[in-house]
């Protein structure tokens, strides 16, 4: 009989002394509801936490304003918002759209009147080290003249703005209950960036995959993410070999670019990241 389970990150280049209060959330979740309901109060519990980059504490966009995306999936359906502002918990939103609408994605103000609509109310996600790391980051900008890195350069013509607090902290959970797989997953998204920008946690497949043979969600640069549709490529090689053997075969070819992932299937869990990554694990 396989253990009931539920594994949680933090994101890519989080610290790893997070790991601790990851794995006090991953024991206070109640299992018994199911794996959507597990990962989703695992999530909601990392939107409310302002140290994580989800929910309150999501890293602003180069214009100051906050968009947050988030995901749920099970093996029969998919929810998520893309760009949702104004509201406390997104995970919450990206589930009733898979539960209360013929939808699967719902992005901008169609996301937020839907979720007034649901009775969310208007909320401001930002908090001090959010606004500080923005206008860190517009000073940036504006201030570094002509060496201003690669990575940044980009932005340039997009903002008047631009060491760059780089964004970590993306929140994701995967659990296998009941035999039942699930995943959710949450993020500001990954700084700096337009407004507008989305990233792979909105997306089935790349953030975020699961089906009968278990659940797969990722972390780190969306960009590069979405082009290896990461979570889907890991998904169909569950049961070939090893879970951990095929997530790190498959996040070695990021070469340089931060990616984790974690993953739990029938009989196995696993986490891995070419960088730092917070994870709490459980069985209950
Ligand atoms: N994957 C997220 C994004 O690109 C950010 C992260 O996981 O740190 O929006």
């Amino acid at each position: 009989m396989e253990d009931d389970a539920i594994l949680l990150h933090g994101g890519a280049g989080s610290d790893n002394s997070y790991s601790e209060r990851l794995e006090k959330y991953a024991k206070s979740v109640d299992m018994k509801s199911g794996a959507l309901d597990a990962c989703v109060d695992a999530v909601r519990i990392l939107e409310d936490d302002p140290d994580f980059n989800a929910g309150t504490g999501s890293v602003k966009r180069l214009d100051g304003s906050t968009q947050m995306d988030a995901a749920v999936m099970v093996a029969e359906g998919f929810g998520s918002v893309i760009g949702i502002e104004r509201v406390k918990n997104p995970v919450d939103v990206a589930r009733l759209v898979m539960e209360k609408t013929p939808h699967l994605i719902l992005e901008g103000d169609g996301a937020i009147s839907f979720a007034r609509k649901m009775g969310f109310p208007e909320y401001d996600p930002s908090t001090e080290k959010t606004q500080r790391m923005w206008k860190k980051t517009v000073e940036y900008l504006q201030g570094i003249g002509e060496s201003i890195p690669e990575r940044y350069a980009k932005y340039r013509k997009y903002a008047d703005m631009f060491d760059i607090p780089l964004s970590t902290d993306t929140v994701g959970a995967v659990a296998r209950i009941g035999g039942k797989f699930a995943g959710a997953v949450s993020t500001g998204g990954a700084s700096p960036m337009m407004r507008g920008r989305v990233g792979d946690v909105p997306l089935p497949g790349c953030g975020i995959f699961v089906g009968e043979m278990g659940a797969v969600v990722a972390t780190g640069v969306g960009e590069a993410i979405i082009r290896r549709m990461l979570c889907h490529n890991i998904y169909l090689q569950i049961g070939k070999e090893s879970l951990v053997e095929i997530i790190k075969r498959e996040i070695d070819e990021f070469g340089d670019v931060h990616v984790g992932v974690i993953a739990i299937a029938k009989d196995e869990h696993a986490s891995y990241s070419n960088t730092s990554m917070a994870t709490g694990f459980h069985i209950f």
